[in-house]
């Protein structure tokens, strides 16, 4: 089996403008990338085409999101057909703010997931728990409910990494410990061990987000089942460049 390649995902969220985003380009092209890294960038919309065309092409673009058909009537939605269109091969869902501040369920974020790998696109599927499932001792029930959603559908796991990022700690500067983050990426194997297969679990990609900073990096990128990182504030700063490096 080989060995899961590092991952380095940065979500800039609804942040950036025409100069900032000229500025994020550069630094990621002077940084020339890591050929033992995956590193997909996800700019807002509207700035998806430009930042393609910008960025070497070892440093990949996603989407932050994309609706589960399509074409249609479906007003400020944008669809996998269109960023494939775009050449983009990448798209993250479920991110928490999708679930929690738009109120994506379960079964939606499931059946975008179906319909973006159908598309051709590959996912980067984002689950966690909140603070107080967490203090509940709810957090592999949420996690595990999350992720059944997607292997009831049957998904081509080998186009997925999963994105663990336990909701308490998105930008809110409170990383979850090496060792937390390593228990449930632990668990997440073993759930994917015992739903899909074997193979699954040893190669299936579980990145962590939540706070991730240059500062804190290189000790997650340490526990063996953290495979990468889903970066949100520190992905539009040029520290971004040490996280995508934090393993070597
Ligand atoms: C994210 O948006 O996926 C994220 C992890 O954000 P932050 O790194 O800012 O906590």
């Amino acid at each position: 089996m080989a060995a899961r390649k590092f991952f380095v995902g940065g979500n800039w969220k609804m942040n950036g403008d025409k100069a900032t985003i000229d500025g994020i380009v550069g630094f990621l092209n002077a940084s020339n990338g890591n050929p033992n890294v995956d590193i997909v960038v996800a700019p807002p919309a509207p700035y998806l085409a430009s930042v393609k065309a910008a960025l070497q092409h070892n440093i990949k673009v996603a989407a932050q999101n994309a609706y589960k058909v399509p074409k249609g009537a479906f007003t400020g939605e944008i669809s996998p057909a269109m960023l494939k269109d775009l050449g983009l091969e990448w798209v993250i869902l479920g991110h928490s703010e999708r679930r929690h501040v738009f109120g994506e369920t379960d079964a939606l974020i499931a059946d975008k997931t179906v319909h973006a790998l159908e598309s051709g696109l590959q996912v980067v599927f984002c689950i966690g728990e909140k603070l107080e499932e967490r203090e509940a001792g709810k957090t592999k029930e949420v996690n595990f409910r999350q992720l059944q959603a997607i292997v009831d559908k049957k998904v081509d796991f080998s186009k997925i990494v999963i994105a663990y990022e336990p909701v308490w700690a998105i930008g809110t500067g409170k990383t979850a410990s090496p060792e937390q983050a390593q228990e449930v990426h632990a668990w997440i194997r073993e759930f994917l061990k015992e739903k899909v297969s074997d193979a699954v679990s040893a190669s299936t990609r579980v990145i962590y987000g939540g706070s991730v900073t240059a500062d804190n990096a290189a000790e997650l990128a340490k526990k063996p089942d953290i495979d990468g990182f889903l970066v949100g504030g520190a992905s539009l700063k040029p520290d971004f460049v040490k996280i995508i490096n934090a393993r070597n």
